[in-house]
């Protein structure tokens, strides 16, 4: 079983690059950020409270957060692996997923975060915005509060996983293609 965290800020292209990993390994891609925006389109109560962090740039409380993912995960105990998208988020997170795993005798193999420059992200998002129908991309002030809650709780998850050597780094920048070759070699030697 391989449990693999993609991680990265706000428009580094964890969303893309997971897709296609999931496909390619035949592993479930679980992304917090897609499972929120489905009960919001379900007009759930947990969608209703999370809109309302959702589209100022905040990271939606734990206790919602861990709960709809541990449901996720769960319900899909028979998969070879997963690709973690957009979770964990903080520290809390991450050792809520390592007791999630710890349950079920396995842990997390890797973290991937993929580095990109903050002006290409907000460039990114932007762009996606045209398409994305996402009111959380289309305002540069809520992008740029993405980026600092991502470099103020998100980021100390790297050095979490880091103390053991579980955290590598891939440069998220060139074509979708070239990106997902370089994760793919990656994974491939861990
Ligand atoms: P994403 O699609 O991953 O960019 O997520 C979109 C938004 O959903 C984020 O800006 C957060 O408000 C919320 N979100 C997604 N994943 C998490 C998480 N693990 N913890 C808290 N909030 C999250």
């Amino acid at each position: 079983m391989t449990n693999i965290i993609l991680f990265g800020p706000p428009g580094s292209g964890k969303g893309t690059q997971a897709k296609k990993l999931a496909e390619k390994y035949h592993f479930l891609h679980i992304s917090t950020g897609d499972l929120f925006r489905a009960e919001i389109g379900n007009k759930t109560e947990l969608g209703q409270k999370a809109m309302s962090y959702i589209s100022k740039g905040l990271l939606v409380p734990d206790e919602i957060t861990i709960g709809m993912l541990r449901k996720k995960v769960e319900e899909n105990h028979d998969v070879e692996g997963v690709i973690f998208d957009g979770f964990p988020r903080n520290v809390l997170q991450a050792e809520a997923l390592d007791e999630l795993l710890a349950e079920r005798d396995q842990r997390i193999s890797a973290l991937i975060a993929l580095e990109v420059e903050d002006e290409e992200i907000i460039n990114r998002i932007l762009e996606r915005a045209k398409t994305s129908g996402r009111t959380d991309d289309a305002d540069e002030e809520i992008i740029r509060n993405r980026i600092k809650v991502y470099n103020e709780e998100t980021a100390p998850v790297f050095n979490y996983y880091r103390e053991d050597g579980r955290s590598h780094t891939v440069y998220g920048v060139g074509s979708i293609e070239e990106i997902f070759d370089r994760l793919r070699k990656l994974i491939d030697s861990l």
